[in-house]
């Protein structure tokens, strides 16, 4: 199987406006961006380039089910807070990767590699419009 890796102008440009952004943004709003520096990207071009960085391990996709996936410029394992009222997906800045893996590998039969945690509720800006 050969695959294209190469980092191509689409693929820089797309790489760029997802690391710098904190907020997590869908396929859709990348593709507005992108699309100011390349006017003739198509959506389709952006979702494919997407899933290609994922799997170099340069980027992460998000996926919350039901809803878009949310893509993000930070490869590395950190959690995420969801807000229930707005959407918006923050980073949560507590590394417990280490442990928790440690505690389930310490107490349980299974030996883990990897966990996945996200948390849900009201992020401070839906708090101070309450
Ligand atoms: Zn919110
Ligand atoms: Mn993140």
């Amino acid at each position: 199987m050969t695959k294209n890796t190469r980092m191509t102008k689409q693929r820089k440009a797309i790489l760029r406006v997802l690391k710098n952004t904190e907020s997590h943004p869908t396929a859709d709003w990348i593709y507005e961006q992108v699309k100011k520096e390349i006017p003739n990207i198509s959506l389709g071009t952006v979702y494919r380039n997407l899933n290609v960085l994922s799997e170099l391990g340069k980027i992460q996709i998000l996926d919350y089910g039901s809803t878009y996936s949310r893509y993000d410029g930070n490869p590395k394992n950190h959690y995420h807070f969801r807000c229930e009222k707005c959407g918006r997906v923050y980073d949560i800045h507590i590394d417990l990767f280490d442990d928790i893996n440690k505690i389930v590998n310490e107490k349980t039969a299974f030996q883990v590699n990897e966990h996945r945690l996200e948390f849900t509720g009201l992020c401070p800006i839906c708090q101070n419009e309450n």
